[in-house]
């Protein structure tokens, strides 16, 4: 249990290919042993019969874990008192609506982007085959491939981490604060990514100022409601 960081999987992107610290993510290194076990069965790990009886079992394992750790803490959790706080509504939510903004319109330029893609890509294979070496055409454009990937990825973890941050009770502002965190950092890649694309193709300006507008008040919106998640340190990625 040692090499693993605790709680890393709290705070991270989930975007596990590119994570450097996968190997010390125990999460990353169960999900690699599942896929491994039921390949060898023979069975298909993403069967969605199999995804469920793997769920059920983690989460039994997971409440005898409480359970003993409660026993040795001399902790009854029949008898806990119950937790009262304020229903949230973090779709009514200001910050929340203009994330959901943000993931139609990045929905919409995806899918244009990913035709001028795919129309980039078969263009670029006929001008390799007449002229010898477009190498810098070729890196940039995977830069653009790249930076699409980038786009994607975030576009709906983005609204999932601002819900889950106003989700939080008043007394979990911590949890709140490392959501948010992860939102932030995500807006920040995609506006990157966005501006790459701004100057590849400048054709593209209509689609992508709407999203670094509504980006960048996302940020604000983050930077106000909250202040903390600047100062989070997230458990492997934070000093
Ligand atoms: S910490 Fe890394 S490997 Fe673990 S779930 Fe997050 S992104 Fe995936």
């Amino acid at each position: 249990m040692n090499e693993f960081i605790p709680g890393i999987y709290n705070y991270c992107d989930r975007w596990c290919e590119r994570c450097s610290l996968s190997h010390q993510c125990l999460l990353a290194v169960r999900e690699k042993k599942r896929l491994a076990e039921h390949r060898w069965k023979g069975e298909d790990p993403y069967d969605w019969k199999i995804i469920m009886q793997d769920v059920g079992d983690s989460l039994k394992e997971a409440m005898e874990l409480i359970k003993k750790a409660a026993e040795d803490r001399g902790i009854d959790l029949e008898t806990l008192p119950e937790i009262k706080s304020e229903p949230r509504d973090p779709d009514q939510h200001s910050l929340f609506r203009t994330a959901e903004k943000y993931r139609k319109l990045a929905h919409r330029f995806l899918r244009k982007l990913k035709d001028i893609i795919q129309e980039e890509g078969i263009d670029l294979t006929k001008r390799v085959e007449i002229m010898p070496s477009p190498e810098k055409e070729a890196e940039n454009f995977q830069e653009i491939a790249l930076c699409y990937q980038v786009i994607l990825w975030y576009h709906t973890l983005i609204p999932a981490k601002i819900y889950r941050a106003l989700s939080m009770p008043d007394t979990c502002d911590f949890d709140s604060d490392g959501s948010a965190k992860v939102a932030y950092l995500g807006l920040t890649e995609s506006i990157k990514a966005l501006q790459k694309i701004y100057h590849w193709d400048k054709n593209l300006e209509d689609n992508i100022l709407p999203l670094l507008i509504t980006a960048g008040q996302l940020r604000k919106g983050i930077d106000k409601k909250f202040p903390g998640h600047c100062h989070f340190k997230r458990p492997g990625f934070d000093k």
